[in-house]
């Protein structure tokens, strides 16, 4: 008990001991407390220095390129593989070019003369040329609407199906294919001050499902709306799909992406990169579930493959007829993988593009009914049904976009105010800055914080050192060490980087 003898006994014992304590923490935390000062002012400093340059582009283009950008969330494999890969491919193996449309073939498939040999090609002279030509038709690279048949999205699109045949299939006997191209990919992001990626990686291998069970097509497509009916479809379609065996072939498909991770050397201290499955929106419902399941065991299997996603054109008429019925699919996996993570791509559309209330309920399915955890674009969030709730809901949820403005650009025709990045910014939901198909688009991370930097001048300094660290923070990546491990790796690079503006 406290007396006041006692306290006085103690009392200049405690002051003392007290100035003894306070003077070893002053010496402890003095050096700590002067880091942070002088890091508080180096941060300051690169901040004036960005104000001063951000609509001088060449000046902008330099400091963008050395400043860290963690991490890269909304990013395709085959579409940020760069074209001159699968066109030095093609050349390589000799495979047959049609000098007219810039298809290849394996062989010559009607035996006619506009199929040549690229080793023909290169003994007239002209293979350089018809580089240049498959480049424009299999990428984005000088494309002008004025001397294509195609318009800018469907050009986009069809750049997939021009390398497609470069594009191998994942097994063995393509390993090494593989190894180059994740080094290339791991390569030009660690150039570019790039430490993480996330990337939907390939198509899984295993069965299709659809010849013996195409009647449920139908039946799904009729009970959408009859939850008890589709609970008891889906779960027939997925007993049938355990019973072929495709879970097993799913499992093994993430052993192979942890043996490439392996053997590529794709992780170091200073890069990481983890791996999306994902289902394509523009084939039968039965396929589209088969996808999604076999994708969701694949994940289930490995730390290495972090998500789910769904991909292709999303005004593609299935894709659009089938939309609310994707949804509940992803729904029912919610159920019964709790643990996977999906990023969906949800409202990448345009008024224009589609009927405007088909605008207006994309993003609130994705969110809503699949329970996706990030969206990919998000771009028609403006023209979305009570988008201020949708929103409020994004940021309480803490459910991030991925924001791919040369991608948005392009394919959707969206840019400067049209372009809905300031609507997320204004009501708090988190962002990140992706690149999406680099390869395609001939862009990489850098262009998309120019262009974030020079079209939107209330983004500061400070946010887009956010949503730098939001790449780190939404991630997918499972093991907390490893996320840690890159969230220190950004700080100690932001210091490096900063302290380059002391005194300008
Ligand atoms: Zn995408």
């Amino acid at each position: 008990m406290f007396s006041p003898k006692t306290l006085q006994i103690c009392e200049p014992i405690s002051v003392l001991s007290f100035m003894r304590t306070f003077l070893l923490l002053l010496v402890c935390l003095l050096p700590t407390f002067t880091t942070v000062l002088a890091q508080k002012k180096y941060t300051q400093a690169a901040e004036n220095y960005f104000n001063s340059i951000r609509q001088e582009e060449a000046l902008l283009t330099a400091f963008c390129q050395q400043m860290p950008k963690g991490g890269d969330l909304h990013h395709h494999y085959s579409g940020s593989v760069y074209t001159e890969t699968y066109i030095e491919y093609v050349i390589e193996r000799d495979f047959w070019l049609n000098t007219n449309t810039m298809d290849v073939h394996t062989e010559n498939p009607m035996n006619d003369k506009t199929w040549v040999q690229f080793s023909a090609l290169r003994k007239d002279g002209s293979l350089g040329l018809y580089k240049q030509k498959m480049l424009e038709k299999w990428s984005v690279k000088d494309y002008h609407p004025a001397d294509s048949d195609l318009p800018q999205d469907k050009h986009f699109f069809t750049a997939f199906s021009y390398f497609r045949i470069a594009n191998v299939l994942f097994n063995e006997s393509n390993w090494e294919t593989y190894k180059s191209r994740l080094q290339e990919l791991k390569h030009r992001a660690k150039t570019e001050n790039v430490s993480y990626i996330e990337t939907a990686f390939t198509y899984i291998p295993c069965p299709p499902f659809t010849a013996d069970l195409k009647s449920y097509n139908d039946s799904l497509r009729l009970n959408k709306n009859n939850k008890l009916v589709m609970s008891r479809l889906l779960d027939t379609l997925y007993q049938n799909f355990l019973r072929r065996g495709i879970k097993t072939c799913a499992e093994q498909h993430s052993k192979q992406v942890e043996k490439l991770h392996q053997e590529a050397q794709i992780d170091d201290d200073k890069f990481m990169m983890r791996y999306q499955n994902y289902a394509v929106r523009i084939i039968e419902p039965v396929d589209v579930f088969g996808q999604i399941v076999t994708s969701m065991w694949s994940a289930e299997a490995s730390p290495l493959i972090v998500g789910v996603n769904f991909v292709a054109p999303e005004d593609n008429e299935l894709a659009m007829q089938d939309y609310e019925l994707h949804m509940l699919l992803f729904n029912y996996c919610k159920q019964k993988f709790p643990k996977v993570k999906t990023s969906l791509h949800a409202g990448e559309l345009a008024l224009g593009m589609v009927k405007p209330e088909d605008l207006t309920w994309h993003i609130n399915e994705a969110v809503n009914t699949a329970g996706a955890v990030r969206i990919g674009h998000g771009a028609d969030i403006a023209h979305e049904k009570n988008s201020y709730a949708l929103l409020d809901k994004m940021k309480k949820e803490k459910i991030a976009v991925e924001i791919n403005l040369s991608s948005n650009e392009f394919v959707l025709q969206l840019k400067n105010d049209k372009h809905p990045l300031a609507l997320y910014r204004e009501r708090g939901v988190p962002i990140v800055i992706c690149t999406d198909d680099a390869g395609v688009l001939r862009t990489n991370l850098t262009e998309q914080f120019i262009l974030l930097a020079k079209r939107y001048p209330k983004v500061t300094y400070k946010d887009m050192k956010q949503y730098i660290y939001n790449s780190i923070l939404f991630s997918f990546i499972e093991e907390n060490e490893k996320k840690q491990q890159l969230l220190q790796l950004l700080d100690s690079q932001f210091e490096e980087f900063e302290k380059q503006f002391a005194g300008k």
